[in-house]
């Protein structure tokens, strides 16, 4: 029987990668939402006509329904109908929405039990001191989609943690990899939205571009894989075939290879524990080489120092950083501050709220500090303003 697939942000640029994933395999896209992009929403649903389709924006709920009820299809808006909408009954869900906005509906399919597939990384930085015992608690499954984390969860033998020294993440260091600071300093948007391997979203590639997507996934992955901050490492390779690798005591490395397309962890996922085929074209290692390494540079990338120091802090320290960055990239996109001032913004956010970390947090906890560190940042953005 085909599995039963649910597709939280389907407009997105993982969105269109899973509903190929799906379109390819034995799947039924049974419930599907996006943020506020009607238009692509309702296309998704006449032809995969789910049972559900939701809109977050409740603005665009009279828009969706003249599109989706002459064709017999139901549909609802706004944040209640999306945690309801992850929580209905499904072999799996996919949460492809960008940024924190993730969090409640991630928290709605995991306090269900499902099998959520995690693409944002937002909620696990932000709270994964609170989702992670929620999704225990519900027995529910996490499955990283995130690519490198999904490489890692392919390698990683759970029965062999005491074995692990380490566990590497690799960066395709961005379209900055090699420019100065004095280049950086100038970049417009434009510059900072041009990345070299991927094709995503405008938040995750401007973080690309500054690594803070980097040290979001440290945290990510300490989240994920209970190993500690400090086996966890980062390398910058440019040409984005390896993907994460797992180094063990015998000195075994376990890598996952596979060519850079989102459709690869998407539909590892939808199939596991079972693999099956996917329209991804076979990696060619002779035309992919040379595969190069090098060592992350934290002066140039300052970001990435900052996620370290805010996952060594603990407490709420990441939730602020997460809320400062989503701040900051913004205010970057919308041409208010120039590139370097993004880290400078989440710096200062987290040098004005140091001290007010909490341990045993709840839902509550994690949206008020999100509320606060976003103020707190929008004051900086300010403070740095070049318009
Ligand atoms: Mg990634």
């Amino acid at each position: 029987m085909a599995r039963r697939v649910v597709l939280l942000g389907a407009t997105g640029s993982v969105g269109t990668s899973a509903l190929k994933a799906i379109e390819a395999g034995d799947f039924r896209l049974v419930g599907v939402a996006a943020g506020r992009d009607v238009n692509a929403l309702a296309q998704v649903a006449a032809v995969h006509r789910p049972e559900m389709t939701v809109v977050a924006d409740p603005e665009r709920a009279a828009d969706l329904s003249a599109a989706l009820v002459p064709l017999g299809l139901a549909c609802d808006a706004g944040p209640s109908a999306m945690e309801a909408l992850a929580a209905m009954e499904a072999d799996r869900v996919i949460v492809a929405i960008p940024g924190f906005a993730a969090l409640r509906p991630t928290l709605a399919a995991l306090d269900a039990g499902r099998v959520v597939c995690l693409a944002n990384k937002e909620c696990l930085v932000a709270a994964g001191d609170v989702v992670m015992p929620r999704a225990a608690k519900a027995g529910a499954t996490l499955l990283p989609v995130d690519s490198e984390h999904n490489a890692i969860f392919q390698v990683f033998e759970r029965g062999a943690l005491g074995a692990v020294r380490r566990i590497v993440l690799t960066a395709s260091g961005g379209p900055f990899r090699t420019s100065s600071r004095e280049a950086m300093a100038a970049a417009l948007p434009r510059d900072a939205l041009r990345h070299p391997n991927w094709s995503m979203g405008a938040k995750i590639t401007i973080d690309s571009a500054t690594m803070m997507n980097k040290g979001l996934e440290v945290i990510e992955a300490h989240h994920l894989f209970p190993v500690g901050p400090s086996r966890i490492d980062v390398v910058v390779h440019p040409q984005s075939v390896v993907h994460g690798l797992v180094e063990y005591a015998d000195g075994s490395c376990l890598a996952h290879l596979s060519n850079p397309s989102m459709v690869v962890p998407i539909a590892h996922c939808l199939n596991w524990p079972e693999r099956a085929p996917a329209p991804v074209s076979p990696l060619d290692l002779v035309a992919a080489s040379p595969l190069t390494f090098e060592a992350p540079d934290e002066v140039r990338f300052p970001a990435l120092r900052l996620a370290r120091e805010a996952l060594a802090a603990g407490g709420s320290t990441t939730n602020v950083m997460n809320a400062a960055n989503e701040v900051a990239v913004a205010a970057f996109l919308a041409g208010r501050i120039g590139f370097l001032h993004i880290a400078e913004v989440v710096e200062r956010a987290l040098e004005a709220m140091a001290g007010s970390s909490t341990a045993a947090r709840t839902v509550g906890d994690v949206e008020a500090t999100d509320r606060e560190a976003r103020r707190v940042a929008e004051r900086f953005t300010i403070e740095c303003g070049v318009a």
